[in-house]
């Protein structure tokens, strides 16, 4: 939406959360696409903005983390970093914001390209989640599968200055999340495909829409007939492909978005 940016920003949130209340109630099966920016409102630094620490701590590809005890501790040093930054965030209001749209089934299915669990934490239930990239918030044993804690790999890191290894296996433990190079979660991606495959409308929110494969579920479900939205501070990878695109902070339109739909829905 162009005029968005002529308006005040209280305008322009109400504007494009009305705009998008309309496509929402056109359809029958209607699913998210979140990114980074859906967290940026908790203290959660996205992945590209300008300044982030993401910069001073880039993620170690996956290669390079199996490679040598080295990086496997430069790659833990680097995510407690990361962590750090930005302990004991908690949901902020777009995340509350879309679990009351899934628990009122408006919003039938959250693909998050995000390791942070607010999505969870906000109270979205499993089964209407599916995470593309994993989550940073345990570790899993690469040999077993064995779920390790951080706290047990920070103590490993901390305390003996070494990366962590399975209790069970002796296996390399790394966050579980998907680093670079990392082949995609099969499961998640057969979820994902599926239900952006038959959605009938897709909102991507708060992502660059540069990383793929996660970034093609939307042209998926647009090729597939579905009308597809960006709600995103800032350009996108796909804004030509989009049918509309909000340029303005996710977390108040989202949340006058389930305001406007619950009215209909009470
Ligand atoms: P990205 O950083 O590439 O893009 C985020 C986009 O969100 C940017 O265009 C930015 O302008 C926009 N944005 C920031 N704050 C916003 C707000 N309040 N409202 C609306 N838009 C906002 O993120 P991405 O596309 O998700 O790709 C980054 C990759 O890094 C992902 O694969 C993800 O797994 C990982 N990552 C995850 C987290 C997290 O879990 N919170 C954080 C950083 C990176
Ligand atoms: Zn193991």
């Amino acid at each position: 939406m162009d005029g968005l940016s002529k308006m005040t920003p209280a305008e322009a949130i109400e504007t494009a959360a009305q705009s998008l209340a309309l496509h929402v109630r056109r359809a029958k099966s209607f699913v998210v696409l979140t990114g980074a920016g859906m967290s940026t409102e908790c203290g959660i630094p996205d992945f590209r903005s300008p300044g982030s620490p993401w910069l001073a701590n880039p993620p170690m590809p996956y290669d390079r983390f199996l490679a040598s005890e080295e990086a496997r501790r430069e790659a833990w040093r680097r995510k407690f970093a990361l962590d750090d930054h930005h302990k004991g965030a908690v949901p902020g209001e777009g995340h509350r914001a879309l679990a009351r749209l899934v628990s009122e089934g408006i919003v039938e299915t959250v693909i998050t390209q995000n390791i942070d669990n607010m999505h969870q934490a906000a109270g979205v239930p499993a089964d209407k989640i599916i995470e593309l990239h994993g989550n940073g918030t345990y570790a899993c044993c690469l040999d077993c599968g064995r779920r390790h804690e951080l706290a047990f790999c920070r103590r490993a890191l901390e305390k003996d200055n070494r990366a962590p290894r399975c209790e069970a296996c002796g296996g390399i433990v790394k966050a579980a999340t998907i680093s670079f190079g990392q082949a995609m979660p099969q499961e998640a991606m057969r979820r994902a495909t599926l239900a952006a495959g038959s959605a009938d409308l897709i909102l991507a929110i708060g992502s660059s829409l540069l990383v793929f494969p996660a970034a093609s579920l939307p042209l998926l479900a647009r090729d597939n007939g579905a009308v597809f939205l960006i709600l995103n501070r800032g350009e996108t990878g796909l804004d030509d492909e989009a049918h509309e695109r909000f340029d303005v902070e996710a977390g108040p339109v989202l949340s006058s978005l389930a305001s406007h739909l619950a009215r209909r829905v009470n």
